[in-house]
């Protein structure tokens, strides 16, 4: 879910040398990195080749082709749709649809917050309806790849049910930003920002008991032979991993995954269906170990303290460009509490979600590869992890080798062919924590729970 290098390598780096990454220092790394990979064609030459070497010893070339075609596809999709909604923005903003923030105030007939829900409730289903066809389509080829298997009703459904959650959020905290805005010109990011991560927050704890069930149902492991062992394991990493579920995916899609959400006490690990099925206990314990990572690394609580952290920074800058609107009057905008503001308020909020996409993703797979990493040390099995990578890109048709743009822009993973690397490079011996401390516990179908 959430969630500093460019694409992970960082860690890699790291465990190369021997050392855990810390995250003092990470940062300057990480610029050099960033710039060593970024501007030099020929290290970015000698990695791609090198990555694409391992991933053909790990990958047939039909299964590499299906792939990059597959992901091909939905990046011309995203491509399209993105230019769609920034020119139906500019549209709204610049052009001819300026004027709707005053005609939503007439309408309104004089009540600002019915004026305010109108706007953000019409630009919301607007972008929406934008959306729409192209998630029908990437359905439909999800579909074609045998990636899928729901019916277009259930896909909609999920549709629907996303719109209205999504929706009444944007509603919410959009009402509360503009009043804040309106009434506390001065101190309202510092107010937006405490308000909004004590909602973020609430929502975290509450997603797993409110949001999730609306999608899937959740049993707990019938395997009592691999529950004693995943339970094992992360007692044996000083964890207690009271709540393990299982999702029931199977019923829309054949994708292979796992997840860690919650706070406290809704704290839990949910494995796919998918996953027990067609995986072996040892498969399943190889991912169940890289969620442990997540636990044991709080990555659920450095995403919410980052994403709070950027959520004030995108408060300062909007606040910026709001009051230079207020000052040369853009569509008729007079003042910090006109409803019309919301107009270009949505406008920079849809702009600054797409700007937070490379950050966030950046975190998000350097989070990723060091719960990769807490996998590998609990283990002490890179073996197995190899394997494990290897068959979930299989099932879900990853993108095992994207353009190194492509990995920056849009993945909050490392790609498979790092990860593989990364667990080809490990070495138990260079680990802070004796070799494959937990290996009784991912081998032994009966271990002894330590209390
Ligand atoms: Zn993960």
């Amino acid at each position: 879910m959430i969630r500093w290098s460019l694409d992970g390598s960082t860690t890699e780096r790291w465990i190369a040398v021997g050392k855990r990454p810390g995250w003092p220092g990470k940062a300057g790394l990480n610029c050099f990195l960033l710039a060593a990979t970024v501007f030099a064609p020929a290290v970015l030459a000698t990695e791609a080749e090198e990555l694409a070497v391992l991933a053909s010893r790990h990958f047939d070339p039909d299964f590499l082709s299906r792939s990059a075609e597959y992901h091909q596809y939905r990046l011309q999709l995203f491509l399209l749709q993105t230019t769609l909604l920034l020119s139906f923005l500019l549209l709204l903003v610049r052009g001819t649809l300026g004027q709707w923030g005053r005609k939503a105030v007439e309408i309104a007939g004089g009540r600002p917050w019915l004026a305010r829900v109108l706007i953000l409730g019409s630009i919301y289903v607007a972008l929406a309806l934008l959306r729409l066809p192209f998630s029908v389509v990437r359905y439909h080829h999800a579909l074609s790849y045998g990636l899928r298997h729901d019916t277009l009703q259930l896909y909609l459904t999920d549709w629907t049910k996303s719109f209205l959650v999504t929706g009444s959020m944007v509603l919410i905290v959009g009402l509360l930003l503009l009043g804040l805005f309106a009434l506390f010109p001065r101190a309202w990011t510092v107010i937006a920002t405490v308000v909004t991560g004590l909602l973020a927050v609430v929502l975290t704890i509450l997603a797993p008991l409110l949001i999730d069930p609306l999608y899937y149902q959740f049993r707990p492991l019938d395997n009592k032979a691999l529950e004693n062992r995943l339970v094992a394991m992360a007692s044996c990493a000083g964890l207690v991993a009271d709540k393990v579920l299982v999702a029931n995916a199977s019923r829309r899609s054949s994708s292979v995954n796992a997840y860690f959400t919650g706070i406290g006490a809704t704290r839990r690990i949910v494995l796919y269906d998918n996953l027990i099925e067609k995986f072996s206990d040892e498969e399943v314990a190889m991912v169940f170990a890289h969620e442990l990572g997540h636990w044991k690394g709080n990555h659920i609580r450095q995403g919410l303290s980052f994403g709070i952290l950027g959520l004030f920074i995108g408060l300062v800058f909007a606040d910026r460009l709001l009051r230079r609107l207020v000052d040369r009057p853009l569509n008729g905008i007079r003042s910090r509490g006109d409803p019309a503001l919301a107009v270009p308020a949505y406008a920079i909020y849809v702009l600054l979600m797409f700007v937070a996409l490379v950050p966030s993703n950046m975190i998000s797979r350097q989070v990723e590869a060091e719960a990769d990493w807490t996998a590998l040390e609990l283990t002490g099995d890179p073996r197995t992890f190899v394997e494990t990578r290897v068959r979930i890109s299989q099932s879900n048709l990853s993108n095992v080798l994207p353009s190194k743009w492509v990995e920056f822009l849009f993945f909050g993973h490392p790609s498979p062919a790092r990860r593989i690397r990364m667990a080809e490079n490990y070495d138990p011996l260079r680990s802070e924590l004796p070799a494959g401390h937990c290996q009784e516990s991912l081998n032994s179908p009966f271990p002894r729970i330590a209390s």
